[in-house]
């Protein structure tokens, strides 16, 4: 039984790439295609947002304009929403494309009736392109999309599998969060999101549930209720 009517599923620009560390990996991408169709064919709407980080970011360069490299990064987005959009085609969904600047033929502008119009429709709308402005992340991107889209939570698939009061990497004593406030997280400077992402969910009470991707089927069940990862509370 599905808690969500509508949800925002973001992924890191790494993980999509699996081990390579810059790319794609196909087999991570149908797996997560794989959970997507399921939760789709259970009557889900999944908004998607996808990372740039496995080709550029804006930080990776510090001789160009920062604006310029910020643009760089965007499209890196726009890259990743083509490529995984073309694999979630490939297992059996409908999927849209959606950018806040015009890119030709490749993806449709985005405005919220668009995407509301393809929800209704059972297709998975990609919300490529971040912000469409420079100086912000997809973690800014995916709230301000699931604020205007009236998503019911974000699922943030990530490297890690929860919200730890230390680095888990380094501190092998880290304590992992079954539940925290946004606001605890930022006393303790626990960064789940970036600031401006951070605010953003704030302000407009938006909830997150941060897991690992790499765990077996745990989008489907982040959904499903059947989660062991952090929920974030507003
Ligand atoms: N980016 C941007 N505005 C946005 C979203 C992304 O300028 O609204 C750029 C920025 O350069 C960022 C890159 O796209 O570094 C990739 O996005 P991601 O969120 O993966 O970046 P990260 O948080 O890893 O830097």
């Amino acid at each position: 039984m599905n808690r969500y009517k509508r949800v925002l599923l973001k992924l890191s620009g790494e993980a999509l790439a699996g081990d390579k560390k810059t790319g794609f990996d196909e087999s991570t991408c149908i797996a997560v295609a794989n959970q997507v169709k399921q939760l789709v064919e259970d009557g889900v709407e999944v908004g998607v947002v996808i990372g740039g980080g496995n080709f550029w970011r804006g930080r990776t360069s510090e001789t160009i304009d920062r604006t310029k490299a910020d643009q760089i990064g965007m499209l890196a987005t726009v890259m990743n929403c083509i490529y995984v959009s073309e694999i979630f085609r490939y297992v059996g969904m409908n999927t849209q494309i959606l950018t806040p600047f015009e890119c030709g033929s490749m993806t449709k502008l985005f405005s919220k009736d668009r995407a509301n119009k393809y929800f209704t429709k059972g297709m998975v709308v990609f919300l490529a392109g971040g912000t469409g402005h420079p100086y912000f992340s997809t973690d800014t991107g995916v709230v301000l999309r699931a604020v205007e889209l009236d998503a019911d939570v974000i699922l943030m698939a990530k490297a890690v599998d929860g919200v730890y009061d230390s680095d888990p990497k380094k501190n092998p004593n880290a304590k992992k969060f079954d539940e925290i406030s946004l606001q605890e997280a930022l006393d303790r400077k626990l960064a789940v999101v970036d600031l401006s992402a951070t605010v953003l969910s704030m302000e407009n009470r938006m909830p997150m549930l941060v897991f690992a991707l790499e765990e077996e089927n745990s989008i489907v069940k982040a959904v499903s209720g059947d989660f062991s990862g952090t929920r974030v509370t507003v």
